[in-house]
Order: structure tokens, then C-alpha cells, then sequence
């Protein structure tokens, strides 16, 4: 290690700050942050370094900050050349600032924007309200302490604080409850952290569309109970010593019944794990995620839900469709083809009547009923409809024709993966898509030069 990671305490001391460009401004306002007297210079002089406990220097002419660097180190003062290592007695890491807590990433000075980067990478993984749970353990130190003399003893109860329950409702933004459960945790001797089933939607399978909580989330569970929908590039992101359930719903193959489902997720809470209950999309949506939140809130199990990407957003957006448009759509409704007795059990005059787009899940199997009950509704047999496969995927497959078609367009052409039924005349308007709506072109046209107005290459 050719440098000493350290953090230096300068609430209150003098700092100086020697140029006068935007870099040196930056410099100075971020030792202000640090509580420092910062004393911003233009020239060098030897008077300035007196009673200085840090010395910066940036945009300055050469000569000056050479002098600056010399001085300072022939009086012990840390100085700072930026960009100029040679002239440094210290580096300036990245920084993740999470006041109070911070992180600092530095590359030794080797490769300053690796760390820059590196620093983005770390920032996503920590949640903004962390600095909120060290404030919280602060305040309770003093009452630690004193229930929990031991050293070790007090240190496993906090590891286990800061990932169960409180941990959760301070980054939930839940500070009152946060105290609530910390004093209540404190006073019974119960600092297992409590298990905790975390409902997550993972959005239609593409690893960079989950959300940056559900990703927190995977990286931290114990467990991982998850449907077959949830894809290998998901799970990846597990935490690497995590236990991984799987409880694949195939339509019309043998999995594990919801009530064994439930269960499961009770028992694991209850014996102090955190559990992520994984679900293709979002969790709210067919995914029967208000089942599993009923039988979790009547075991007296803590919860969460985690929103995810739902198909219908997903596979809309790749294929270009917009799901609501001026004058042609108001509004989206989202439809099941499917119900537990395998007929749609779907009000087909009040979707006739809505005039919006329709997105029907589940639907494949039922395509002839579906079609058959709208077109019996009055829905126009040349309405747009598209049918997509892998949506939001790199494999996704759009088949664009119309209500009346859509039977026989369909016939052998799925591979296999979800499909979602999209319909509606919002639906022709798919950008891009082959004999896309000139209008909305156009008027995308003038604001935007950068779509691509190409038929798509995936229309089969
Ligand atoms: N909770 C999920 C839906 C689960 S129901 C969500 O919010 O997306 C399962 C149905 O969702 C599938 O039969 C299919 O109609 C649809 N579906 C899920 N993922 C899909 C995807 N990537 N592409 C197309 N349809 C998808």
C-alpha cells in the first residue's frame, strides 16, 4: 500500500487554498464542508502556510505551486497539488458522501478516473439514507453500552441491527418506527434482527431493470425464494452465499402450491432470516404478491414490497408502443387471459367500452376466446394488436396485426418464452414498427432527430 487511507479531523482549523480556478473553488468548498477556516489565495507567499493544518493548490502557476509544495513539506503541513503527485504529500481520494458516513475510494494515485468510476459503482449500492442509520445508532450508544457490556457480545448486536428490521425502516424513511423497533429490540434482548420477507419485483428479466433497492436487497438476503420467470442474469446478482428456493409457476406444470409458498416464507421469517420473495415484473401485478402480503401480515411477519418493471411497461417500451397517446389512447388497462378454472373470466364489455389500450397477460392460451369475446363486444376487428415475446429482453419478438388476425398470425410462431398481448389502436403507432402511424412520426420528427424510424428487424 503506497498510502495510509486516513480521514483528518479540520473542523475549525485553517486550510489553504492556493489558485483561483473552478477546481481550486471545488477544493475549497469541500474542506468547508469539513468545518475548515478555508483561506483562499491567489499568490503564494510563505505568510499564508502560518497556523495551517492543510495546504491545497490548483490552477496556479507553476512556480508558485512548486513553492507552495516545498514549503509545506519543510514544515510538516499535508499538501495537495492536484493532478501533480510529484508535489503531493497526500492524495485526494473519491468520495461517497454519506455524512457521517463516507467513503473514499483512491487508486494510489495511478488512475484517478478508475477510481471516479469505481466511486460510481459504489455509490448505487449504498442506499442515501445510510448516514441516517449511523445517526440512529449514535443516539443509542450510550443505552447499548449498558445493556450489553460485553464487547463482542455488542458487536454481533449491532451487525445484526444494522441488517434486520431498523436497518430497513431508516432506509424506508421510516425513522420513528426505525427508534420504535430499536429501543423495543434493545429492551427485550432480541437483537436478531428479526426476519424480514422483502416482496421484489425483478422486472421482465433484464438485469440493468431492477431497481437499485431490489438489487440492495438481493445483495443482502439470506434466502431467495423465486419464481421460474425470474432470469439467470437476475439471480446473479445474489448475494454469493445466499440460499436460492426455487418455486417455478410453469402454467399447467406441477410447482409448489401458493399455501406452500406462504408457509415457506413464515417459517424462514420466523427463524430470523431475510427472505427476498422474487417475482417476475412486479410483484402486484398477476403475480399474486397480495396473497403472500396477506398471509405474511396475518403471521404477524414483518414485510415489505419492493416495486419491479411490469411486463406491460417493459415490452411497450422496447416494441416502441406508447401505451397512452394524445387523442388515440387515455388509457391502459391490464388484463389476465387466464384464471384458476382455464377460461378468461374477463368483463369483455367494459374492456370493449374502455376505447385504451389493453395489455393481456397469461394470454397465449386463451387467444380464440379472447378474440372471440372482444370482437362479440363491438372491438373493431382491424384494432392493432401486438404479441411479444421475452419483453424488455435482448430476445424480445414483437408480431404486430390485428384483433381479427391475431389467432392465426400466432399459430406457431411463439418459442416458448412469456408473451404479452398488447391491443388497441395506440398499438399501430409502434415507432419504428413496420407501417408505423405516419402521424406520430412526424410529430416525434419535430422534436427528435435521433429515433430511429427503420422498420424493426425483429418483426416476424
Ligand atoms: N408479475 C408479472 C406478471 C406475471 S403473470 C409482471 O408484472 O410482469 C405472467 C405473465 O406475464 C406471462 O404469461 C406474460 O403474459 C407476462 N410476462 C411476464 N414477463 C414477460 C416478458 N418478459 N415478456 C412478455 N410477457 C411477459
Amino acid at each position: 500500500m503506497r498510502h495510509l487511507p486516513a480521514f483528518l479531523d479540520i473542523a475549525g482549523r485553517r486550510a489553504v487554498v492556493l489558485g483561483g480556478g473552478a477546481v481550486a473553488q471545488r477544493k475549497a468548498a469541500l474542506l468547508r464542508s469539513a468545518g475548515a477556516d478555508v483561506l483562499s489565495v491567489t499568490a503564494y507567499a510563505d505568510a499564508v502556510l502560518d497556523g495551517c493544518a492543510v495546504a491545497i493548490g490548483a490552477d496556479a502557476p507553476e512556480a508558485q505551486l512548486q513553492a507552495l509544495s516545498a514549503a509545506a513539506r519543510a514544515r510538516g503541513i499535508p499538501c495537495n497539488v492536484v493532478d501533480r503527485p510529484e508535489l503531493c504529500s497526500f492524495i485526494m481520494p473519491a468520495i461517497i458522501d454519506r455524512d457521517p458516513v463516507t467513503i473514499a475510494v483512491s487508486s494510489g494515485g495511478a488512475a484517478p478516473v478508475l477510481a471516479r468510476l469505481l466511486r460510481q459503482r459504489i455509490e448505487r449500492l449504498i442506499p442515501p439514507a445510510i448516514g441516517r442509520l449511523a445517526v440512529l445508532a449514535a443516539e443509542f450508544t450510550g443505552e447499548i453500552r449498558r445493556r450489553l457490556p460485553d464487547m463482542s457480545r455488542r458487536r454481533q448486536a449491532l451487525e445484526r441491527l444494522f441488517a434486520g428490521r431498523v436497518a430497513e425502516l431508516v432506509l424506508a424513511g421510516d425513522e420513528r418506527a426505525a427508534r420504535r423497533q430499536m429501543a423495543a429490540e434493545l429492551r427485550d434482548g432480541n437483537t436478531d434482527g428479526g426476519g424480514m420477507v422483502f416482496l421484489v419485483g425483478a422486472g421482465p428479466g433484464a438485469g440493468d431493470l431492477l431497481t437499485l433497492r431490489a438489487h440492495r436487497l438481493l445483495g443482502e438476503a439470506d434466502v431467495i425464494v423465486h419464481d421460474r420467470l425470474v432470469g439467470a442474469e437476475v439471480l446473479a446478482m445474489a448475494r454469493r452465499d445466499a440460499a436460492l428456493i426455487d418455486v417455478g409457476k410453469t402454467p399447467g406444470m406441477r410447482c409448489a402450491d401458493q399455501a406452500t409458498i406462504n408457509a415457506k416464507l413464515i417459517q424462514l421469517a420466523r427463524a430470523g432470516r431475510k427472505v427476498v420473495r422474487l417475482k417476475g415484473g412486479d410483484p402486484f401485478i398477476f403475480g399474486r404478491g397480495g396473497e403472500e402480503a396477506e398471509a405474511l401480515a396475518q403471521a404477524g411477519v414483518a414485510f415489505e414490497v419492493v416495486p419491479g418493471v411490469t411486463a406491460a411497461l417493459a415490452c411497450a417500451a422496447q416494441a416502441r408502443i406508447p401505451l397512452t397517446h394524445r387523442g388515440v389512447a387515455r388509457s391502459v388497462t391490464l388484463l389476465t387471459g387466464h384464471t384458476r378454472d382455464g377460461m378468461p373470466d374477463l368483463d369483455f364489455a367494459a374492456a370493449a367500452r374502455s376505447g385504451g389500450t389493453l395489455a393481456i397477460y397469461m394470454g397465449l392460451a386463451m387467444l380464440t376466446q379472447l378474440r372471440d369475446g372482444l370482437l362479440g363486444h363491438g372491438v373493431a376487428a382491424a384494432t392493432p394488436a401486438a404479441l411479444i415475446e421475452n419483453g424488455g429482453m435482448r430476445t424480445q419478438r414483437t408480431l404486430q396485426t390485428t384483433l381479427a388476425g391475431i389467432v392465426d398470425a400466432a399459430h406457431g410462431w411463439g418459442s416458448g418464452g412469456p408473451v404479452l398481448l398488447l391491443l388497441g389502436e395506440a398499438v399501430g403507432l409502434g415507432v419504428g414498427a413496420g407501417g408505423g402511424n405516419r402521424t406520430l412520426i412526424a410529430s416525434l420528427e419535430g422534436w427528435s432527430s435521433t429515433i430511429e424510424l427503420h422498420p424493426r428487424r425483429a418483426l416476424v
